[in-house]
């Protein structure tokens, strides 16, 4: 399993990392991010990806 971690003190609701797995992460009707903190190990790049295009760097991908 991937583990998932947004520092949400970071997080700025910009919402890049949807796009790379929207799955995943999404913002809500309020445009607040929610996300899995748990992955299937099968979506690890594209979570990587959303980690990479994070502006804060607030995504932790264990
Ligand atoms: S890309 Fe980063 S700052 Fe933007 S919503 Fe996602 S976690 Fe938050």
């Amino acid at each position: 399993m991937v583990k998932i971690t947004v520092d949400m003190d970071k997080c700025q609701h910009y919402g890049q990392c949807c796009f790379e797995a929207e799955d995943v992460f999404a913002l809500d009707e309020s445009g607040k991010l929610v996300y899995s903190k748990e992955a299937d190990e099968s979506r690890r790049a594209d979570v990587e990806s959303a980690a990479d295009v994070c502006p804060m760097q607030a995504i932790t991908v264990e």
